[in-house]
Parts: structure tokens; sequence; C-alpha cells
């Protein structure tokens, strides 16, 4: 008893003492009566306890009554109080045993039944006694003295009962409040136990055992069912209880959330005034309830102008019909909203690229829903993808579509001709002529503009659906679709051809442009880009080896020819240090007195199986492919020895010059000066000995520094002449402002010549225009004595020719200046 103190401990053991001593002495009295009393006791022990199982509590209130008693009151009032006492005792026992887990409370709880009922038994049994003896005796005075006992009995099992409480706690122990309070129902039910007990008492006095085997079980059945009746009632009540409780947490929740909703709509309208994107509610054909000032900026409308306004008038055309079928289904089951990216025209004519958002919404206090639309400009986003694109798909120099986005619309053709064989195309390679003199020698600024003057004027003359793609450098490529036949594409190609012939005029200069073309045709039957691109390219190279400013078709025979170009390109790398270039010399006479006066220095290639080759065969390539720069090195060493061992052999030949041809790419490399000057002071000759050959269009194409060169050239000493003058697009006018020596009529003219003809005019105003500049004439190409005689009589002053000099081996040469030091 841990929670006990000394008095409650005091107190719990006295009364545990006592009632044991009492049930001792109770048990003692009873050993003596008959087996039908013990009989009698047992069934009313046995019926207390049962029905102490089913005690019987008012709906709503605390107590409860266990009809226990009436039967503890009937062996009271039959079998005298020793045997009520036991009963009592038995009955608390089993009862406390089931309602307390306190070992305290079950020893003494029937200890105190035992000293209740055995101490007022005995009273009621005394009174009884009395009432007998003063011959009152009867119905009424049982039934009063009963009523008397169970107040009594009340009393006394209260009092006993709560005293340990009340000691433990130490508070008074009489408490009449609250034994009063308690009395109105438990002792108004002891009282009734009472009067029930008496009641049987009384029939069973006068009318004899039966009365109670009938009595008793009806009674037992009547406290059941009254047991369960209020049990049901108290579970209905509860769940009433419940009920109120929870309407009453109901209508305060309803009341909290109309009070969350008014807030949280106020929330919703101030997020939606003051909300940095833009929003409108919609109803489900799409015209604008309401739209917040974010979404009137982005349209540039009015807020009150919006409202009823269908929100797609807003919409760029293009995107209109798409946002309408969104729109439709928003009426419904599935709907779930959606989101996409549209165009919107500003009322001031802009095109605005917003992200929308819609998605249903209730407004606060409406019963349908409508719609929210949320949008965003993404105007910014879209341009910069837009650029991305462009930059990804197109040339930026040109503004044309890129190899990459030419590619995939080849590819794309090529798929459509494989599933429809109707379906033809035709691809052409451009290649512009002499693009890489234009860049080298106006600079990559003056490229940049003739390509796009090229791809502008290319572009005007196409057809409808063709497409113009620039692969980088000066190569274009097209593709044409849905031709019908070959000879289409042939004038498409001419058409373009003829649209370049126009000077471009780029940056103040007047250029000429002209493209090597390339075609190919679907009917190869293609499988990828590639191939169709690499024939087309190889019909260019055709064109251009037949002779540039011309088209070709492509035939399988050009793989070869592409083949032996490529191979020729390799051999041309290893031929100087496999010793297959040498340099053949071809002398130049004086021709009034027929002496030779020097040599014009020839690159020659023997190659290895296909013999000797000229210059014509490879030199173009070279330039091409950047492998000029050794060979011009290779001639100017060459050339500058051999002068050098001339001059030194014999003291007649120190005069003896030496001529070397120079191409437009040695002209344009920066180093170009650098490398003749070393070459010649190298060799240890005077530089007025050296004359460098120029073709009319390289000096005429203005090669960019080239008017410097050629002067720091004339600075160290060494001569310029004009090759092949008269073919090219220098006028006699030009003449006078060139900065050089001589000029070296072309041999076109010398092949022509004869007496009274057009070209003799040419010749003689020729060299009658270089004797009043004071530069010198040189004849090429002279392959008859009367050639060379006529020349001679017009005042020419230098010739070479077939018929003076084949060019000649270093060693032939050395040979024929022994020999024939003068002209026959
Ligand atoms: P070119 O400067 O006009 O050289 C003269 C060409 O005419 C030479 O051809 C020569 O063999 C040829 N020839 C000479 N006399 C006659 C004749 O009476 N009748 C005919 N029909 N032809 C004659 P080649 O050696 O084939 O050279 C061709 C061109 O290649 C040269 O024309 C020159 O422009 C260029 N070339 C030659 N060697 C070099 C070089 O080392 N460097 C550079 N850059 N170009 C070179
Ligand atoms: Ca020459
Ligand atoms: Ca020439």
């Amino acid at each position: 008893m841990p929670d006990y103190n000394r008095a409650a401990t005091l107190y719990w053991w006295v009364m545990v003492v006592a009632g044991s001593a009492l049930t001792l002495v109770c048990t003692a009295q009873l050993l003596q009566m008959s087996w039908q009393t013990w009989l009698q006791l047992s069934a009313g022990v046995l019926l207390a306890i049962g029905a102490g199982l089913f005690p019987i509590r008012l709906p709503g209130r605390k107590n409860s009554f266990a009809a226990g008693e009436i039967f503890l009151f009937l062996v009271l009032l039959v079998l005298g109080p020793a045997a009520a006492a036991v009963a009592a005792g038995a009955e608390a026992l089993t009862g406390s045993w089931r309602t307390s887990k306190r070992w305290t409370s079950r020893i003494a709880s029937p200890a105190i039944a035992v000293l209740a009922m055995a101490s007022t038994g005995s009273i009621l049994h005394g009174l009884l006694g009395a009432l007998e003896r003063a011959d009152l005796g009867g119905a009424a005075a049982t039934l009063a003295a009963a009523l008397v006992f169970s107040a009594l009995y009340f009393a006394a099992n209260s009092v006993l009962m709560s005293t340990v409480l009340r000691l433990k706690r130490n508070e008074p122990i009489f408490q009449w409040a609250a034994l009063l309070s308690d009395l109105r129902w438990v002792g108004l039910a002891y009282a009734g136990s009472a009067a029930v007990a008496a009641l049987l008492f009384v029939t069973y006095q006068q009318q004899g055992g039966g009365v109670l085997l009938v009595m008793v079980p009806l009674l037992a059945m009547l406290l059941v069912s009254l047991h369960l009746y209020f049990r049901q009632q108290e579970v209905g009540l509860a769940l009433g209880q419940a009920q109120t409780a929870f309407d009453v947490r109901q209508a305060q929740a309803t009341h909290q959330h109309l009070l969350m909703l008014q807030a949280s709509e106020q929330r919703f309208y101030s997020a939606f005034t003051h909300a940095t994107i833009g929003m409108a509610l919609l109803d489900f054909q799409g015209r604008m309830l309401q739209a917040n000032p974010a979404l009137c900026r982005l349209l540039g409308t009015g807020g009150a102008d919006a409202v009823g306004q269908a929100f797609s008038d807003h919409v760029a055309e293009e995107d209109r019909a798409g946002l309408q079928a969104q729109l439709g289904l928003a009426g419904g089951h599935e709907f779930q909203g959606f989101a996409c990216e549209l165009r919107c025209q500003h009322a001031d004519g802009a095109v605005v690229w917003l992200a929308l958002h819609v998605g249903f919404f209730t407004e606060p206090g409406a019963d349908t829903p409508c719609l929210i639309l949320q949008a965003q400009d993404v105007s910014a986003r879209r341009a910069a993808e837009a650029g991305l694109l462009q930059l990804a798909f197109h040339d930026n120099l040109t503004g044309l579509p890129n190899r990459r986005r030419f590619i995939e619309c080849l590819d794309s053709a090529i798929t459509r001709c494989r599933a429809d064989a109707e379906h033809r195309f035709a691809v052409m390679f451009l290649d512009f002529d002499r693009f890489k003199l234009v860049n080298d020698s106006l600079g990559h600024g003056v490229g940049d503009l003739l390509l796009q003057g090229v791809a502008r004027r290319l572009q005007e003359n196409l057809r409808p659906g063709d497409i113009l793609a620039r692969l980088g450098g000066d190569e274009f490529v097209l593709l044409a679709e849905r031709i019908e036949t070959e000879r289409e594409v042939v004038v498409l190609a001419e058409r373009l051809m003829q649209s370049l012939k126009a000077p471009f005029d780029v940056g103040g200069v007047s250029l000429t442009a002209s493209a090597s073309i390339g075609i190919t045709f679907s009917s190869f039957g293609y499988a990828s880009a590639d191939d169709v691109l690499r024939d087309a390219d190889t019909a260019m190279y055709k064109a251009k080896g037949e002779g540039k400013a011309r088209w070709a078709l492509f035939d399988a025979s050009l793989h070869t020819a592409v083949a032996d170009r490529l191979r020729l390109e390799g051999d041309l790398r290893q031929a100087i240090e496999m010793h297959e270039l040498s340099v053949v010399y071809q002398p130049v006479f004086e021709l009034a007195s027929g002496r030779l006066t020097g040599f014009e220095a020839l690159l020659r290639w023997a190659h290895p199986t296909q013999g000797l080759l000229g210059p014509a065969a490879f030199l173009p390539m070279a330039e091409e492919t950047g492998l000029i720069r050794p060979l011009s090195d290779y001639v100017l060493h060459c050339a500058c020895q051999q002068l050098r061992l001339w001059q030194m052999s014999q003291p007649g030949w120190a005069g003896l010059t030496m001529s070397i041809n120079v191409s437009a790419v040695d002209l344009s490399q920066p180093d170009f000066v650098a490398r003749v000057g070393r070459a010649v002071v190298e060799a240890g000759l005077a530089p007025q000995h050296h004359s460098l050959e120029l073709t009319e269009n390289v000096l005429m194409a203005q090669v960019e520094g080239a008017t410097q060169k050629l002067q720091a050239l004339r600075t160290l000493g060494l001569r310029l002449a004009v090759d092949d003058f008269g073919t090219g697009q220098s006028s006699l006018s030009h003449l006078s402002r060139l900065a050089v020596d001589s000029l070296k009529i072309d041999r076109s003219f010398i092949h022509q010549l004869q007496w009274g003809s057009d070209d003799s005019a040419v010749v003689r105003a020729i060299v009658q225009l270089a004797g009043s500049l004071r530069k010198t004439v040189v004849a090429e190409g002279i392959e008859t004595a009367a050639q060379a005689a006529q020349l001679r009589d017009m005042g020419c002053t230098y010739g070479q020719g077939f018929h003076l000099s084949t060019p000649l081996s270093a060693m032939d040469a050395s040979a024929l200046l022994q020999l024939r030091g003068r002209l026959d």
C-alpha cells in the first residue's frame, strides 16, 4: 500500500481484521444451520453475484445500481444477519475482484461489506424482533423496518468505504453533502431493493418458498432487461451527445472556413491584381471575365476593354485555331487544363510570344467553374531560340541555309524520291572561279561582300521551292525538286551563270564572278546526301577542268577522273623530294642583232608514269592546294643559281638575264619580296638581271599590297614584266600607270601575225606605245622566220619562241650559249 498514510493503513488493518473476525464468527454460526439453509444461502449469494454482473445505470448518471442488494436483503430477511454478512462478503469479494486491480481494495471491500451488513443487519433483526414482541409485526412494519435498514446499510457501507480515501487525502471523514447527493440515487436504489426484498419476504412468509422460486428468476430477468435497456439508452445518449458536440464543432468549423474563404478570396484578388504575370478568368467560350493589369499590359488593352472580349481575338492568326481547339475541350469531363506557347498581337502591332497555362478555377461563391489563364511573356527566349536555330542552320555571312540544313533537306528529298519514283531532284554544286584570288588579293572583307552579292544574285534567279545553301568558302549548292526533265536544270544552271556576268560593285571595286557548276540527278539512285554532294562536286571539277565558267553533268566515268586528280595531288607533294621537278630555260634573243640576251625559266615535272608534264597540268592544282609555294621557291633557287653559273663562266655572258614567272598566289604571300630578295642575294647576282613576269590579270586584280610589293621589288633593283600582254583586263591607257619595265606580247597575237591583219596593227601599236613609254617589248611564241622578221621590222626589241629555240635543259642551254651566242 504505497500511497497509504499511517491513518489509512491503520484503518485498513482495523477493517480487514474486524471484517475477517466477524466473517469467522458468522461462518461459525452458520455451521450450525441445516443443509437447506446452506442451499438457500448459496442460491442467494450466486444471485447477488450474478446481479452484480448486470448493474443498472441510469443514462447520463455516474452512479450505478447493482440489484445484487435485493438478494442480499432477502438473505438477511430469510436467513438472518450472519448469513447476510457472509453473502455480502462473498458478493463484495467477487465484485471488487472484477472492478479493482488493487489488492488493498480487493481485501478491504469484502471486509467492510461483512462489517456493514453484520452490524446493520443485526439492527434490523433487533428491530423486527422488537416489533414482533410489541405485536406490531406485519407486512407494513417489515416494509418500514427494511427501508430504515436500507438507509443505515447504505450509510454504513458508504462511510466505511470512503473513509480509506478520506484518510489518505487527509479529508474529513463525514462529508454529509457528498453523502446526501449520493443518497439521491444509490440510496433510493437501496431503498427500492430493500422494499422489493421485504415484499418478497412478506409474500414468502404468507405463501411459502414457491413464490420465491417463481419471483426470483422473474426478477433476475427483469434486472437483466433493465440493464440492457439502459445500456442501450446510454449508448444512444452518448451518440446523441457526440453528435451534438460534433454539430457544434462543425458549425464552428464552417464559420472558420467561411472566414478563411473570405481571406483567401481577398488574397486571391490581391495576387491576381498585383501579379507580374498576366492572368485572366475566362468562361468556357474563351471570353475574358476579368483580366489583370499585367495581362492588359502584355496585350496593350485597357482592363475594362478586355472584359467580354474573346482571348483568342488577341492571338495571332497562325495560332488562333490551335488555341480554340484546346479551349473547345474545356467543357468535357476529361479536360485537365493545358499549356502552350503562342504568338499574340500587341495593340501596337508587335508580336508577343506568350507561354499560356489554362486550368479550371472556381470563384468563391460561384457554383460553376470557369477557366483561369496565366500568361508569361517569353518573347526574349523565343527570339534567342530563333537566333540559335538561325545560327545552327544558316550561314552567317549570306543568311542562306548552311551545310547541316542542306543535308537535312537533301536527305528528305532522297527519302521522297525512294518512296515515289516520279519525284525527281537535281543537285548543283557551284564553285566560283578565281574566288581565292579575290580573297587573297583584295582581302577577306571584299571576298565576303562578293559572296553576299553572289548569293543574292543567285537567289533572285531560282525557281520557287529551290533551296540554295552555302557549304563554306565559295562553294554553293542548290537542290531543285519536282523537275520534269534534265533540260530544265541545265536551263537553270545557264540562267544562274548568266546572272553572274554583270559586274559586282564591291566596296567601290567592280568585280566579275563566274562559277563552274556540276550537276547530278536523283536518277543515279542515291542512298545518302554525301554521295549526291560528292558526285555534284566531281562534275563541278569537270566543268572547271573544261575551262571554267561552264556547267558539267555528272557521269559515272568522272569518278576515275577525280581519283586521278587526287592521285596527282599526292604525287606532287612528293615530287620535290623525289627530284622529279626540273627547270628548263627558253632563250630570249635581241631581234635586231640575233644576240642571245637571256632566258625564261619554265617548270617541268618528270612524272614517273605520265612522263614529262608542263605547268598547265599541275600548276592550277598547286595553286589551289598551296603547294605552289615550295614549287616557286624551287624555281627561284634553280634559276638564280643557274644564271650565276653562266654569268661567272664567261665574261661575255655576264649581262645575261633571267625571267621568272610569278603567280597571283605568290604575290599575295606577305614574305614574297623577302624570299625573292634572299634568293638573288644568296646567288650573288645583280638584281637588274632578273625579271619577274606577272600576267596582266594579276597586276590588274589589285592584289592587296601588290603596289607596295612591286615597288619594293623594283627598289631592290629587280625588273618587272607584264606577261601575256593583250589578253587581260589592262588597257593601253593603264599602261603608263603600271610600274613595269617591259611588256611581253601574248603569243596569240604573234601566232596570227600577217601583214595588214588586225593583229599586226595591235602589235604595232603596243610596240610604239611601249617605245614612247620607254618600256621594252618582248614578243613570245615566234614560230616562224616571217614572224621574227615582221616583228624586227616593227621595232620589237626582243623575241622568244620555238622558231628561235624551244625551252632547253640547263645543259643544253649552256651548249647553245657556247655554240650560238647569236641569232642566225
Ligand atoms: P608563259 O609565261 O607564257 O610561258 C611561255 C609558254 O609558252 C611556255 O609554256 C613555253 O613552252 C611556251 N612557248 C614558248 N615558245 C612557244 C612557241 O613558239 N609556240 C608555242 N605554242 N608555245 C611556246 P610552258 O612551259 O608550258 O608554260 C606555260 C605557262 O606556265 C607559262 O606561260 C607560265 O605562265 C607558267 N609557268 C611556267 N613555269 C612557271 C613557274 O615556274 N612559275 C609559275 N608561276 N608559272 C610558270
Ligand atoms: Ca612567262
Ligand atoms: Ca606568256
